[in-house]
């Protein structure tokens, strides 16, 4: 049987020379594929209180909408700036070169409530970890943080487990 791992495609040089990106779209594009992600990606949280879960932009919405559905909770967009209409915070964090900023609805949830987190593939942990801060900030539990891919020589990991938040990677 195919493995997560077997589903994913890698290119070489892109976005830039150097980069060895992890494409997920063949895995999205795969019936048996995208189950398989999907069941594994929440199958730690099962039965466990989660309120919602939040996709951090953009490969995170696929994911996150899908287990969002299957746990039978409601869904929270993790936005870039500009982008969400209606009253909310930002939080900004460090990318290899420059500043970026991510973006959260004040009404997303109440305060106490059990949020889990899903993106596509953990890296330096930078993007997981403003949406950790955007999510404590309202007053958010964090449940953990669930992910297809973890590149662990990257550091994320180890970055959000500092934070005391929970790692859950399908492959590596
Ligand atoms: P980090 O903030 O952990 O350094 O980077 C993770 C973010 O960048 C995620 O939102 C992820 O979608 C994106 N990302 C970085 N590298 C890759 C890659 O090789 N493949 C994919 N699919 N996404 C990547």
């Amino acid at each position: 049987m195919k493995t997560i791992a077997d589903y994913i495609r890698t290119i070489p040089n892109f976005p830039h020379e150097g980069i060895m990106f992890r494409d997920v779209t063949t895995l999205f594009n795969d019936a048996r594929g995208f189950r398989m992600a999907v069941d594994t990606l929440l199958h730690p949280f099962a039965g466990r209180p989660i309120d919602r879960v939040a996709g951090l932009e953009a490969r995170g919405f696929i994911l996150g909408g899908a287990v969002a559905h299957q746990l039978g909770v409601g869904f929270i967009p993790v936005r870039k700036a500009g982008k969400l209409p209606h009253d909310r915070i930002s939080q900004d964090y460090t990318l290899e070169y420059g500043t970026a900023t991510v973006e959260l609805h004040t009404d997303s949830f109440e305060p106490g409530e059990s949020v889990l987190i899903v993106d596509d593939l953990l890296a330096t942990g930078g993007t997981a970890e403003a949406g950790i801060k955007l999510i404590e900030r309202l007053g958010g539990k964090v449940a953990g943080c669930a992910f297809v891919v973890d590149l662990p020589d990257l550091g994320g990991r180890a970055r959000l487990e500092a934070m005391g938040v929970e790692v859950h990677a399908l492959c590596s």
